[in-house]
């Protein structure tokens, strides 16, 4: 049996600790089922970008009016040419991982499932490995609620939504959040007719005035359905039949189940190991990463903290220091985990929300200033745009800011930067904005929240 210093089981965020431990002389070995690279290049947020960019495009193309610029014409898009362009570059990246892991004499590369038989014994294409220690970054993949009639039709998850060949004319999207706002406003921008069902509110992680205003300037361009759920789903002649709870009946050509994500942590094994999962399947760890047996850590999706890529890169980045470069591993300490939304608006957040701090019982002061109210926003037009900052009332620390409008995946990061550095609304107002750049808005989300601070001191003496 071939023995390993490392195995690492799947190449997504697993790669973080890939070549940078064979670099350091151990024998790693890397396994992986599917297309180099995880979800994120093949299956998740770069080709799914590289879609709602084109998306971007149209929608400012049909949008011109408002700027007084007439398109003469009817969009074309040439769906199946956009697709080809998008899913090739993707895969040459992926192809491309393949020969740098050949070039390395460390890195053994194993292409199909693992699975554990004995506690430190990994099964893979029927060879056995072990090795000293184990890492498991097996991400997550589709999770598919239990409606009558689902199974036997051929609906389709984010797998296929980025690679369909054929632009649908008419899609149900079931679920409203990021991946079903995303993909679903791409088919949308490009002139199929979609409508989303969803069970309870759309992004309802987000602030709530964010989600509030998502889910308005959403419903103003496509049929949204909150608060029902579907009772059955048929397929026949071609077409999809999707009976609601409240009587209401939709029909299209193409059903997208974007009902969130579950861990895929079921077929490999794990109860031959010391490994617990939770009740949902994600791999419990300690502060340290580590999970319940002692020469295995998880990270990544797999283990349900912040589910995205972002954040299972940091959590590698982390193990790879901690358990190759320092000599006495130290906890993972997270800073604030931003996100984005990239649809129509666009939503960028980082900290806690407005519910969040309630629920807490934190003192908050928020400064709040609509994109229309700068001088940015004005040449953009914005009509549903605005930056939202919390800070903590008696120490005027930042503790969240959610934006949504223009550019906010962008906007945010100067408040991921505030939040890191624990800047106070001191900070934010010390600093000189470009003016007329878009960061204005958040300055003047600051200077509201002056405003309402100096209202508070003022009904204090
Ligand atoms: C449509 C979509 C859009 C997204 N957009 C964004 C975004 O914009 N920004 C963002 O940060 N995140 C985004 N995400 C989420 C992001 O893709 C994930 O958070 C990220 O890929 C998680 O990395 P990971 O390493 O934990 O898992 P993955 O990247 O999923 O890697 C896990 C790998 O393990 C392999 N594997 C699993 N089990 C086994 C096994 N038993 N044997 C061998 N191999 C196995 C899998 O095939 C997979 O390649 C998006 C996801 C989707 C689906």
């Amino acid at each position: 049996m071939k023995h390993f210093d490392c195995i690492v089981i799947g190449s997504g965020g697993g790669s973080k600790l890939v070549r940078p431990v064979s670099n350091l002389g151990y024998n790693v070995a890397v396994i992986e089922r599917d297309q180099l690279g995880g979800t994120c290049l093949n299956h998740g947020c770069i080709p799914s970008k590289m879609l709602i960019h084109a998306a971007d495009v149209a929608s400012t193309i049909m949008d011109s009016y408002r700027f007084d610029i007439t398109v003469d014409g009817s969009l074309h898009v040439d769906f199946p040419s956009l697709m080809e362009r998008v899913n090739s570059t993707i895969n040459k990246d992926s192809r491309s991982i393949e020969p740098l892991y050949e070039k390395d004499p460390n890195v053994t590369l194993y292409r199909g499932s693992a699975s554990f038989v004995d506690s430190d014994v990994l099964e893979v294409n029927g060879e056995k490995i072990t090795a000293d220690r184990f890492f498991l970054a097996t991400g997550a993949e589709p999770n598919i609620p239990d409606i009558p009639g689902l199974a036997e039709t051929p609906y389709i998850t984010y797998f296929e939504a980025l690679k369909l060949k054929k632009q649908p004319e008419r899609m149900i999207v079931l679920g409203g959040g990021y991946i079903a706002v995303e993909l679903g406003y791409f088919y949308g921008a490009l002139g199929t007719d979609v409508s989303f069902v969803v069970r309870s509110h759309m992004l309802r992680n987000e602030d709530h005035d964010v989600k509030g205003a998502f889910q308005q300037a959403f419903s103003e361009r496509f049929p949204v359905y909150t608060g029902v759920t579907p009772d059955r789903v048929e397929y026949r002649n071609n077409e999809f039949t999707v009976a609601l709870s409240d009587g209401t009946v939709l029909q299209a050509d193409a059903l997208f189940v974007a009902t969130g994500v579950k861990p895929s942590t079921f077929a490999m094994g794990l109860e031959h190991t010391g490994v617990q999962t939770d009740e949902k399947g994600f791999i419990k760890v300690d502060e340290y990463l580590r999970t319940t047996d002692s020469n295995k850590w998880a990270f990544g999706d797999c283990i349900g903290r912040n589910l995205f890529r972002h954040s299972a890169n940091f959590e590698g980045e982390y193990l790879f220091s901690s358990l190759f470069l320092e000599e006495a591993p130290q906890p993972i300490k997270y800073p604030s985990v931003p996100h984005a939304v990239f649809s129509n608006p666009q939503i960028g957040s980082v900290g806690k929300t407005e519910e969040e701090l309630n629920e807490a019982g934190v003192p908050y002061v928020v400064g709040y200033n609509p994109y229309k109210k700068s001088a940015m926003g004005m040449a953009l037009r914005s009509e549903h745009g605005f930056a939202k900052l919390l800070f903590h009332k008696e120490t005027k620390v930042l503790l969240g800011a959610h934006i949504i409008g223009d550019e906010a995946s962008n906007m945010v990061h100067m408040l991921i930067a505030f939040m890191y550095k624990k800047a106070t609304l001191d900070d934010l107002l010390g600093m000189i904005y470009i003016h007329p750049a878009l960061p204005e808005i958040v300055r003047n989300a600051a200077r509201n929240a002056r405003s309402a601070f100096r209202e508070i001191e003022a009904a204090r003496i």
